[in-house]
């Protein structure tokens, strides 16, 4: 069996698995860092409860760019929670043909995400930026500066010169295995440097096998990108147990 102690997943759904409760077990069981990323304020309470009873679990608030269309109105709720935790997400924008009606509305949202995160300070975003990603930086830019927060972009799909904005404006990429076996996601990866790499799985919703992937499962991702920098796994391992550590210390205090 694969050692999963100390192992990373910035970005799974815990709570949409048949068994959240199980499934923040078996995270904490594997001894997997997880980043249980919501998709509405409403969730945020019970996974709140359930990741503060761990070690490794963490939970962030989130209002996922595609449910915004509906659930703009949670905003509200979200503000309400905001100082219950230092992670936020899974937010974002999302201007693919099914939400492009709500891309305004998305935009508004995520402004006031951004801009409510660098009031408080300190805080770790997970983002999405499907086809958005253009919009996605702009954002970044204007309402939260790196010194006022650290951005994670979630399954990143951008181009490389986006790549390097993103890096520019201090982001950081986690990756997961979907993006791996596409030829033009892989090369992308390939360029980022690896003290800005995370890996993420984004369970339920990638698959490993004919099952939802789970944290551990994030192995596959080591192996993947260690075969794209020509290097070992537990070497990709140490540098994304690194670069978690420098996104948890408290901002300002250097690195
Ligand atoms: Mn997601």
């Amino acid at each position: 069996m694969i050692a999963t102690n100390g192992l990373v997943d910035f970005h799974c759904h815990l709570d949409l698995y048949p068994n959240h409760q199980a499934a923040v077990q078996e995270s904490e069981d594997a001894g997997v860092f997880t980043l249980a990323v919501t998709t509405t304020p409403r969730a945020w309470p019970r996974n709140h409860e359930l990741a503060q009873r761990t070690r490794h679990v963490r939970a962030a608030l989130g209002l996922h760019p595609q449910l915004v269309a509906e659930r703009a109105h949670e905003l509200d709720l979200w503000d309400r929670y905001l100082s219950e935790t230092r992670y936020i997400g899974e937010v974002g924008l999302d201007a693919g043909p099914r939400y492009y009606r709500s891309f305004d509305l998305q935009k508004r949202a995520f402004q006031h995400v951004l801009q409510r995160c660098a009031d408080t300070g300190d805080k770790v975003v997970t983002v999405h930026s499907i086809r958005a990603v253009k919009a996605v930086l702009d954002h970044i830019e204007a309402y939260l500066p790196s010194a006022k927060g650290k951005v994670v972009l979630h399954w990143f799909t951008g181009t490389k010169g986006e790549a390097k904005r993103a890096l520019d404006l201090g982001c950081y990429f986690s990756v997961n295995a979907v993006m791996l076996m596409n030829e033009r996601h892989a090369s992308l990866v390939a360029s980022l440097p690896l003290d800005r790499l995370l890996t993420e799985t984004d369970g339920p919703f990638t698959k490993t096998g004919d099952r939802p992937s789970k944290p551990s499962d994030v192995t596959l991702v080591l192996e993947g990108v260690a075969r794209i920098h020509q290097t070992t796994s537990s070497s990709i391992a140490a540098a994304v147990r690194d670069n978690v550590r420098r996104i948890l210390l408290p901002s300002g205090d250097g690195m």
